[in-house]
């Protein structure tokens, strides 16, 4: 089905588009040109448990297929990725406004999620020891949970459910996904291409919405997980609600990730790197570095490099192939920003690159905010202590290295943080002291690979595990041991006491 000929988006149950019950809907607009592309539907408790009933049903049948019978369904969906990987992009860039092949990337590192997916098979190997008693013997196994949901924010539309759904269903869970509502569109046609793949239906479901939907996935009996990433508060939020009704939660928030830049780095280097890193994706990236933390005398010759490279930056619409850094989700988004922008000046910092004032040729409705750098930021500062979620970098003079971990450890985010040196003595200090979930040394944004988890510590994620890697194999799984005898005749039985090997 031709999705975007739509006006109004369907939901997605039980394998196939189906109207919602709501009459609330939200628009979904293209960040360039302001215009109202179609609009969603915000799902209603109904809708939900529509959903719910499906995944529930499809469950049954799902859990107790050979995990090698589901990694294959994966493996066809990882190629319908690919061979639509062009058109998915520029989907993603039409609603979300980030470069057509920035998006190409963000669907890349989602299918390497689906790739290590399709490793389930190994992944659920247990454990087995024979003769832990005299003819006992104990294994372990892993089981899925149920139903699964996942909550996602706008910023990474195919990437981020791409963290939970694969792993999910490998593990032999059915998944319902609410995504974002202002770019919905690109999770309906993952729903088309996994049932394409062959996934039975029912196992994967869409539901649009807002809050009511997704309060109405917290506090539904049928969901046993909740995966979410968004913003801080609502993290939290998730977090408690999901909790509170028995449900497994890993709630990841938002960032504020700092680099740091010693005089030793080579700043040529370090600058070119922070500029992909802290504009990319107009800074709507929970791993953009919105901190540079310029120690001793790096910091004059790194802030003109900065500002050199950020007054270069091509601000253009996502489909225009020059362009390296497109619009901001929304107009209220630009207003938030460009208001946190003022507020920084009032407040004393020094405002190197403004880029209040852009403006795209062509794309006068568009909601474009320019690469804007900051100087002399201090702690005390709104433009330091808020997540801007914008292109925005902000500057901080350290005196030393210890100095710069100190102020990173008592930020309340603690995502990501990168360190620009030559020295493997500095390197060392920080990556063993520096309490955030992923570092990088040179390396701006260190998104780990999806054999690794990813997840930051502190306000950047409420729960025990974070996303992909081994983690999230347990996330998705229950752990159960099995101890076994198979007595024959004459064996003796277990007395009152507690059995020991004695
Ligand atoms: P958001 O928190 O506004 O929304 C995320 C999801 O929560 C959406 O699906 C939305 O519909 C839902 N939601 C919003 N308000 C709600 C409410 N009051 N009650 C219940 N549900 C609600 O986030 P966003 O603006 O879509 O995304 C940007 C944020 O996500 C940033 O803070 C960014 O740092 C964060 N993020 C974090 C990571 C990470 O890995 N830690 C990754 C990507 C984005």
């Amino acid at each position: 089905m031709d999705l975007t000929a739509l006006e109004r988006l369907p939901l997605w149950i039980g394998g196939r588009t189906v109207p919602s019950r709501t009459t609330r809907y939200g628009e979904v607009t293209n960040p360039a040109t302001g215009e109202v592309l179609r609009h969603v539907p915000f799902a209603t408790r109904d809708d939900v448990d529509a959903a719910v009933n499906a995944a529930t049903q499809a469950w049954s049948e799902w859990r107790a297929a050979p995990a090698l019978r589901r990694a294959r369904i994966l493996m066809r969906f990882r190629e319908l990725m690919e061979a639509h990987r062009k058109d998915l992009a520029r989907l993603v860039s039409q609603e979300h406004g980030k470069t057509v092949a920035d998006a190409e990337g963000s669907i890349t590192r989602g299918v390497e999620v689906v790739e290590f997916a399709t490793g389930i098979p190994h992944l659920l190997k247990g454990e087995f020891s024979d003769s832990v008693g005299s003819e006992v013997d104990s294994f372990s196994l892993r089981q899925p949970l149920g139903v699964c949901a996942g909550i996602t924010p706008f910023n990474f539309p195919a990437m981020v459910p791409m963290w939970m759904f694969p792993l999910a269903l490998a593990c032999g869970n059915a998944f319902i996904l609410k995504p974002s509502e202002r770019d919905p569109t690109m999770s309906l046609r993952m729903a088309e291409l996994l049932k394409e793949a062959g996934l039975p239906d029912g196992i994967f479901n869409v539901v649009h919405g807002d809050k009511e939907a997704v309060d109405a996935i917290l506090s539904h009996p049928g969901i046993k997980a909740v995966s979410f990433v968004g913003s801080t508060p609502i993290a939290k939020y998730i977090y408690e609600t999901g909790t509170a009704h028995g449900k497994r939660v890993q709630a990841l928030g938002g960032a504020k990730n700092h680099a740091v830049v010693l005089p030793d780095a080579d700043l040529g280097f370090a600058a070119e790197a922070l500029i992909g890193a802290a504009y990319g994706s107009a800074g709507e990236r929970c791993m953009a570095i919105s901190v540079v933390v310029a120690v001793g005398e790096a910091a004059d010759p790194l802030r003109d490099k900065l500002a050199e490279r950020a007054r270069r930056v091509v601000v253009g619409a996502g489909d225009n192939p020059g362009a390296e850094m497109g619009p901001v989700i929304t107009c209220a988004a630009r207003e938030r920003i460009v208001g946190l922008i003022d507020r920084g000046v009032e407040e004393g910092a020094t405002l190197v690159v403004d880029g209040r004032r852009a403006r795209v040729a062509g794309y006068e409705s568009g909601f474009f905010v320019g690469p804007t750098l900051f100087d002399n930021t201090t702690p005390a500062m709104a433009i330091y202590q808020q997540e801007i979620f914008g292109p925005v970098l902000v500057m901080v003079r350290s005196d030393s290295l210890d100095e710069a971990i100190e102020l990173i450890n008592a930020n309340p985010y603690a995502n990501g943080a990168a360190l620009f040196t030559r020295s493997g003595f500095a390197a060392r200090r920080f990556q063993q002291n520096v309490e955030v979930g992923m570092v990088g040394i040179n390396v701006p944004i260190p998104v780990p690979m999806a054999f690794y988890s990813f997840g930051g510590w502190r306000n950047s994620l409420f729960g025990d595990l974070h996303v992909h890697g081994m983690d999230g194999v347990r996330f998705y799984t229950r752990g159960k041991a099995v101890t076994a005898r198979w007595p024959n005749d004459g064996s003796a039985a277990p007395g009152f006491h507690l059995p020991t090997l004695g």
